[in-house]
């Protein structure tokens, strides 16, 4: 294409005629190389410049005739193309022009497509944040070094009784402003996903087990201050399970974390317990 740009100069809307002035001087090179030698010299024998001129000429008449006849084929596809049978033929300068704006343009239209494609596949359409696989996706992609802090999963409290009381429109509706809830309260650095149905999931970035716990503990007193939706005229609240993430698999972390919800919600629900030996509530 380069080649294409810098000799567009020479006949810019015609590449047949650009490529005819290419073969003709190419093939006229021996020519002028032995014309400007003989004359140089004085040797210049009049059969050889005969017979070398002859052939030069030769040369360049099958040179352009194959060149004509193979560049055809593609204005019979400039025409296919345009589906213009009548109208005047495009020049082949303007049909390569044509074709490369088109290729460019579907693998413009195909990147845009895989990129619908890959947020469709990791965000979670309700809430607008990470799917679970979108969650797992980013935990995968940090950095060696940043590969620590903690993990929460979080369920909603007796969410069941959003959809039976106040229906399912209004049970999307708290999801999709417990997701924003949650992701105005952490930091930028902390991840937060929809885990699947009422849970969701956290990555506190680099937090050590205290600080993810006060951060939870910060959220779930805002959801008694200013509530997301009630359920009897009570705030709606949330349980959830803590545990550290030392950089191992995260599998395992989360199984922590999701022990440490069960455990929350055996001791009554609106709480956070965190993993290990030592369960604490907050
Ligand atoms: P617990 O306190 O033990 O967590 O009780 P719960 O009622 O929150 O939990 P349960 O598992 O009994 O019910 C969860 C409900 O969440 C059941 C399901 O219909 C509902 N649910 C799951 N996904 C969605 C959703 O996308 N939209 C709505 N509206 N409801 C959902
Ligand atoms: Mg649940
Ligand atoms: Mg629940």
């Amino acid at each position: 294409m380069h080649f294409y740009l810098a000799t567009s100069f020479i006949f810019p809307r015609s590449l047949r005629l650009r490529l005819f002035t290419l073969c003709f001087v190419a093939t006229h090179l021996p020519l002028l190389g032995y014309c400007g030698w003989g004359l140089a010299t004085g040797r210049i024998a009049l059969t050889e410049f005969a017979v070398l001129t002859l052939m030069t000429l030769f040369g360049t008449a099958i040179a352009l005739i194959g060149m004509g006849a193979l560049l055809n084929p593609i204005h019979a596809l400039a025409e296919t193309f345009n589906g213009k049978a009548d109208a005047a033929l495009p020049e082949v300068g303007d049909v390569i022009q044509t074709l490369y704006a088109g290729v460019h343009r579907a693998a413009s239209t195909t990147r845009a497509q895989i990129d619908d494609l890959h947020v469709a596949a990791h965000e979670d359409p309700l809430t607008g944040v990470a799917n679970r696989r979108g969650f797992l996706a980013q935990i995968d992609a940090l950095p060696h070094d940043q590969r620590r802090g903690c993990v929460a999963i979080i369920d909603i409290d007796h969410f069941k009784q959003v959809n039976d009381q106040l229906g399912h429109d209004e049970g999307d509706r708290v999801l999709a402003a417990f997701a924003d809830r949650l992701s105005a309260q952490l930091r930028r650095v902390d991840r937060v996903a929809r885990w699947g149905g009422e849970e969701f999931v956290v990555f506190f970035h680099g937090a050590a087990e205290d600080e993810a716990c006060w951060s939870l503990a910060r959220i779930a007193n805002q959801m008694r201050l200013d509530p997301i939706g009630r359920i009897h005229g009570r705030p709606i609240s949330f349980s959830a399970g803590l545990s550290r993430w030392a950089g191992d698999a995260v599998d395992s972390a989360l199984s922590a974390a999701d022990t440490a919800l069960y455990d929350a919600k055996q001791s009554g629900r609106d709480r956070i317990c965190r993993a290990g030996p030592v369960v604490q509530m907050v």
